[in-house]
C-alpha cells in the first residue's frame, strides 16, 4: 500500500523538457558539436549562458544584508516600484492615477502562476488554458486541487478568440468564475503574440462576459515579453486596455526575472494584481501573502534587491536595457534564419512572431526525436509538435536545422 495520500498517488512530474534537457546537457558535454535546442535559457552566439553584465556589476554591490537577510514575504517596497517602473514604463503615472495594484515577490513566474491558481479557482473548478502550452499549467492545476480545460489557440493562423469565447461562456454557467490564462507576448512553446486587434476584443468582452458581477480573472502570463520584437515600449501598449475593465475583473501578470534579467536560478518573479477596485487588491494581497508564507514563506532577497538595484538606478537600468536588447536582436536573427530555411526546405510551423521556440506540427514526434538524436540533435517533442529551443543554440545552427528536422520526417515517411 502506497504511504502517499490519495491525490498524491497518481502525481509523477510527466514533463519531459527537464529530463531530455538534462540528457542533451550530458551529450553535449561529451561532444561539443551536439545541438542542444531543449531548455528554455538564453544562450550566446558561443553557447555560453548568457549573463548581463549590468546585473552582474549590480550583484556586487549587493550587502551582506541585501543578499542573506530574509525577505519580506511580500517583497519590499522597492522591489515593487521597480517591478512597476519596469512592466508599465511610459504608462506608470496613468496606471498609478486609474487603477490599484499591488505586487507580490514569487520564486519565478512558476509561483506567481501557482498562487493564482491556489486563490482564484474552488475546489474542482477548471482554469482556461491554451491547448498548445507550457506543460507546468496542468501541474499547478492539479497541485491547487483543480482541474483544467483548453482552449484552441489557432484558427486560421490567429487566435481563435470564438473558442475561448465559447469556453468561457461555458465556464460562467458551470463554475460561476473564470480564472483565464493567456501567455502573451512570445508564447510558449509556438511563438504567437497576439495583435493589437485581438486584445481588444478580448478586453472587451472580458468587461461584457462579468458585467453581471461574475468574478473574472485573468492570469496574464509574460514570462518573454522583453524579447518580443516590437520593443519595450510597444509591447506595453496593450497593457493600457486593463484601465478599462470593470470592477469584477482582475488582472494577474506573472512577471519572470528568470527570462527579464536572466536570474533563472536565483527564483525570483512577481504577481503583479492590477483592478479597477480597490477591494479586489486589498484581499488579493491578503490572501497571495498568506499563500506565499505558507509555501515558500520569502523569496530570495538576493534577487529582490538585485533587481530594484538595476532597474531604480537610471544608469544601470539604461546600460541593462542596451544588453537586453543586444540579445533581443541576436534572437530575432535567430528566428528569421530559422522561419526562412524553413520555407525553404517545405517544414511547417505554427504561427510564430518572436520569442525562444518555434514549434513543427508533427504527428509522431517521438520518433523524430529519436532520429534527431542519433544526429546529435536534441529538440522536445512535446505531444503533437516539436519544439525548438532558438534561444540555446546559434544562428548557424537555426539555418541548418530546418533541413536536418525535414529530412528525418521524410526518413520516417511522417
Ligand atoms: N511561463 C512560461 C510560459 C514559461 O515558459 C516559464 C518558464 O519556462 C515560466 C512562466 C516561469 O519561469 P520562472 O518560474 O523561471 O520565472
Amino acid at each position: 500500500m502506497s504511504l502517499l495520500a490519495k491525490r498524491s498517488i497518481i502525481k509523477e512530474d510527466k514533463s519531459n523538457i527537464i529530463t531530455l534537457g538534462a540528457i542533451a546537457k550530458e551529450e553535449k558535454k561529451k561532444d561539443p558539436s551536439v545541438i542542444n535546442a531543449t531548455i528554455g535559457m538564453y544562450y550566446d552566439e558561443k553557447g555560453k549562458l548568457v549573463t548581463y553584465k549590468s546585473v552582474n556589476e549590480a550583484l556586487m554591490e549587493l550587502t551582506d544584508d541585501e543578499k542573506y537577510a530574509y525577505a519580506s514575504t511580500p517583497g519590499s517596497n522597492s522591489y515593487h516600484e521597480a517591478l512597476k517602473r519596469w512592466i508599465f514604463r511610459q504608462y506608470y503615472d496613468e496606471f498609478m492615477q486609474k487603477t490599484f495594484v499591488s505586487c507580490m515577490a514569487t520564486p519565478g513566474g512558476s509561483g506567481a502562476i501557482s498562487n493564482t491558481f491556489t486563490n482564484y479557482l474552488n475546489e474542482g473548478d477548471e482554469v482556461l488554458i491554451p491547448n498548445y502550452m507550457w506543460g507546468n499549467y496542468k501541474q499547478f492545476a492539479y497541485e491547487n486541487h483543480a482541474s483544467y480545460r483548453t482552449y484552441n489557440l489557432f484558427k486560421d493562423g490567429h487566435l481563435d478568440l470564438d473558442d475561448i469565447k465559447k469556453n468561457i461562456s461555458e465556464l460562467k454557467e458551470k463554475q460561476k468564475r473564470i480564472l483565464l490564462v493567456i501567455n502573451d507576448p512570445c508564447q510558449n512553446p509556438t511563438g504567437y503574440t497576439m495583435t493589437d486587434e485581438e486584445w481588444i476584443i478580448l478586453t472587451d468582452f472580458i468587461n461584457e462576459v462579468s458585467s453581471d458581477g461574475t468574478p473574472f480573472i485573468l492570469l496574464h502570463d509574460m514570462a518573454y515579453i522583453d524579447y518580443d520584437y516590437r520593443g519595450f515600449d510597444s509591447t506595453r501598449n496593450n497593457l493600457r486596455l486593463y484601465q478599462k475593465l470593470n470592477k469584477n475583473v482582475l488582472v494577474i501578470l506573472a512577471f519572470s526575472g528568470s527570462k527579464t534579467l536572466a536570474l533563472y536560478g536565483i527564483r525570483i518573479g512577481a504577481q503583479v494584481a492590477i483592478s479597477t477596485c480597490e477591494e479586489n487588491i486589498i484581499e488579493f494581497a491578503k490572501a497571495n501573502k498568506f499563500s506565499s508564507r505558507a509555501k515558500w514563506s520569502n523569496t530570495t532577497n538576493l534577487g529582490a534587491n538585485l533587481i530594484a538595484k538595476v532597474i531604480l538606478d537610471d544608469e544601470k537600468r539604461k546600460a541593462f536595457e542596451k544588453e537586453l536588447e543586444d540579445a533581443r536582436n541576436i534572437l530575432v536573427k535567430r528566428a528569421e534564419t530559422f522561419i526562412a530555411s524553413s520555407k525553404e526546405v517545405g517544414l511547417e510551423t505554427l504561427p510564430f512572431q518572436c520569442g525562444f521556440f518555434i514549434t513543427i506540427p508533427c504527428k509522431n514526434p517521438d520518433e523524430v526525436y529519436k532520429k534527431l538524436v542519433q544526429k546529435k540533435i536534441h529538440i522536445i517533442p512535446l505531444g503533437n509538435v516539436l519544439r525548438v529551443t532558438i534561444s540555446a543554440i546559434t544562428i548557424a545552427d537555426c539555418k541548418l536545422l530546418p533541413k536536418m528536422i525535414k529530412d528525418a520526417m521524410i526518413e520516417l515517411n511522417i
